[in-house]
């Protein structure tokens, strides 16, 4: 049947503001690209779809940062440094942060404050001197030339406005800007369905000497439960722990799909409609089975996070895609703008699966290609975050927070010294990127000296 569709008349546009430097989305990623092009003296909007920054970090829940720290032949250290540690540094002023917890036995993982992290990552933004608008929905793209994006339209309250732009990055997580430009995308696996999102929760109201460290118990609570038939769950492998207070712990327990099985898809509307509503009846299944679990008796829930969890959705094609096979091999780069030491955890029908690179006889990070964040056929666009270019299993690992506020820096980074040289972006000196990178304190590899501590 031909779908029906209305023809919208054109119309003129006011123009919000021209920029050097335009980035979509505030996640890790678009924080960490807004900090660094704004630093480097490039005027600098970062726009939201949201009243607030962190992404899926707090839009979803999430208040726990994997992929900052690695484990390097048996030793602990944060791997990812530069920006992130600026703003690791302000959410723990405002005594924010978790000291880091271990996940399996084998790498660290640090858990915040929603609010913190949003007041920390406003006070950054300031501090970098970027502009920030919130409430404004990216739309679309205007391009006279097929390679090159003249504006994004954004709708606000006020209306649709357009935003000008030297350098786009996008880092939206869905890779918006880049398929409204034309850039080549894939979703998901070979079967083109990506990980199964997840509604986060918080509970409040635990007696944390009654629960202690009940994180290790839940999942054979769940599985003497699902036996006695008292209870059925989306997934094995629930994340249940504390938070910084210990009476507040976050919960990580549901899977949402499709009808049919598959996962929910994070761009297509009628999905994300039924993937809210579901994550919401999961989450409450979660709960009222978490109240069985001594210490969370008299727990209530405290947070449903303003969206499902999305984990994957667009990936775009770039110079590079990074490979499972990259992170498990531990795999260097001439072109690496940093690493990532977190492993391959797939989101698989009823499971999620952690695949280690092997710990503790390699090094347990990979490096993060330029490549993965210039995209094909568009010259003044970058792509940062869990939309760059990877292949699904690169993705299950490389999307967590640390890669993607690597990924930031480095777009920032190298978007300045684009606009610097007067070059697009693919064009740029890697060496002086790296160089530029290294001088901000982030850590890229290349025979650089591992940090120390955590
Ligand atoms: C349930 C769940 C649990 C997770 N657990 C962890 C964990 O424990 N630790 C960890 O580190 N990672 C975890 N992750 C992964 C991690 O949170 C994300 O992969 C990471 O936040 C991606 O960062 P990003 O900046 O690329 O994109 P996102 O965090 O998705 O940020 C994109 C931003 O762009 C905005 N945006 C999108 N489209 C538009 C548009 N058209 N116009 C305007 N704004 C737009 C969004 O509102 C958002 O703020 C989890 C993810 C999920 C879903």
């Amino acid at each position: 049947m031909p779908q029906k569709s209305i023809q919208e008349p054109a119309r003129e546009v006011p123009l919000y503001g021209e920029y050097e430097v335009a980035v979509l989305g505030g996640g890790p990623a678009g924080i960490a690209a807004a900090a660094t092009a704004a630093r480097a003296g490039k005027r600098t909007l970062l726009i939201e779809r949201y009243g607030f920054l962190g992404g899926m970090g707090t839009a979803a829940g999430v208040t726990n940062f994997c992929g900052l720290h690695g484990n390097v032949h048996g030793e602990h250290h944060r791997l990812v440094q530069g920006i992130a540690s600026e703003l690791l540094a302000r959410i723990d002023r405002l005594d924010g942060l978790n000291k880091p917890h271990l996940i399996l036995g084998k790498v660290f993982a640090q858990a915040y404050d929603t609010a913190a992290y949003k007041i920390a990552a406003d006070d950054l933004l300031a501090t970098h001197k970027v502009d920030i608008l919130f409430h404004a929905l990216g739309a679309g793209v205007v391009m006279t030339d097929e390679r090159r994006i003249d504006a994004l339209m954004v709708e606000t309250k006020a209306g649709r406005r357009a935003v000008s732009a030297g350098i786009f990055i996008d880092c939206s997580g869905d890779g918006d800007l880049a398929a409204w430009a034309g850039v080549p995308f894939e979703v998901g696996d070979e079967d083109g369905h990506p990980l199964y999102p997840s509604m986060m929760l918080r509970l409040n109201g635990i007696d944390p000497v009654r629960a202690g460290d009940a994180w290790r118990t839940i999942p054979q609570l769940m599985e003497q439960a699902t036996a006695a038939g008292t209870h059925r769950f989306p997934r094995k492998s629930a994340i249940v722990r504390p938070q910084r207070s210990g009476i507040e712990w976050r919960v990580n327990f549901t899977q949402v799909a499709r009808e049919d099985g598959h996962a929910i898809n994070g761009i297509e509307p009628d999905d994300l409609t039924r993937g809210e509503i579901e994550g919401r009846k999961q989450a409450l299944a979660a709960f009222e089975f978490l109240r069985t679990v001594p210490g969370f008796e008299k727990s209530y829930i405290v947070d449903l996070p303003p969206q499902l969890g999305i984990r994957e959705t667009r990936r775009i094609k770039g110079g590079y895609q990074l490979s499972g096979e990259d992170v498990l091999g531990c795999a260097s780069f001439d072109d690496s703008i940093g690493v990532n030491g977190w492993p391959i955890e797939a989101h698989v029908p009823g499971d999620v699966v952690f695949t280690f690179p092997p710990i503790p006889e390699s090094r347990g990070y990979n490096e993060l290609p330029y490549r993965m964040l210039v995209p094909e056929g568009i010259d003044n666009l970058l792509v940062a975050g869990r939309c760059a270019s990877m292949t699904h299993e690169g993705q299950s690992a490389a999307r967590v927070s640390g890669a993607c506020f690597v990924m930031g820096e480095a777009a920032g980074s190298a978007a300045s010294l684009a606009l610097a040289g007067n070059r697009m972006p693919r064009d740029i000196a890697v060496e002086k990127l790296q160089e530029a990178l290294r001088q901000q304190g982030a850590f890229i590899g290349r025979g650089q000296a591992v940090p120390q501590g955590l």
